[in-house]
């Protein structure tokens, strides 16, 4: 069957489309009547008005702290946080073997970078345990490639920077935050993954910042 229809494709003078450079697989957290309770309170406090949607404009690149995904996905799956406030959470979760999970609905509101969570999409990827830059090449290319799909999705995505990078990217004029001194010091996913990411998202029409 695959074959015939191969020689389908052929005769027919069909381009067969490129092969995926990522598989990409649905894997949802829990979304109930708490989390976007206590979602749309998380905008309220930060940023003055409560809302769940977001339109994305920057992306924000993480690592787990840990080398398992099961462990970040567990974790992103709580309704609510320890103290019963929004729980933390990506949109995507990229496996160490490039595999890509997406979590949430790209324009959620996830709080994972303090400032940027009303428009910032998140991508964490499995590694960076003690803090070692470890991250795999495959990690690399899931992202450019996840990048590059976001951004065709999402036109309005003109900035990409490492979440260590949250400083440096209130240069962009995306920072919003309504708490005075709700910061905590990042450093993921370090600098090495990010010159990688920018140098194969050269041309792509996103700004990555300089690492
Ligand atoms: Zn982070």
């Amino acid at each position: 069957m695959q074959h015939k229809l191969l020689a389908l494709v052929l005769a027919l003078g069909v381009a067969l489309p490129a092969p995926a450079l990522a598989a990409m697989v649905d894997k949802p957290i829990v979304w109930n009547a708490r989390r976007k309770a206590l979602t749309e309170q998380y905008a309220r406090t930060h940023y003055g008005r409560a809302f769940t949607t977001i339109t994305p404009r920057a992306v924000v690149v993480h690592w787990t702290a840990d080398d398992k995904m099961a462990s970040a996905w567990n974790w992103f799956n709580r309704e609510a946080s320890p103290r019963g406030m929004a729980q933390v959470a990506s949109h995507f979760i990229v496996d160490r073997d490039g595999t890509i999970y997406r979590l949430t609905p790209e324009t959620r509101l996830n709080p994972h970078a303090i400032g940027y969570n009303w428009c910032a999409i998140g991508i964490e990827n499995v590694g960076g345990k003690g803090g070692r830059e470890d991250l795999t090449q495959a990690q690399l290319k899931a992202d450019a490639w996840l990048i590059r799909h976001l951004h065709k999705q999402f036109p309005t995505i003109r900035i990409v920077f490492g979440h260590y990078q949250q400083d440096q990217a209130r240069s962009t004029g995306l920072y919003k935050e309504l708490v005075p001194g709700y910061h905590s010091v990042k450093h993921d996913p370090g600098p090495k993954f990010m010159q990688g990411l920018k140098e194969l998202l050269q041309g792509e029409g996103v700004t990555v910042l300089e690492p």
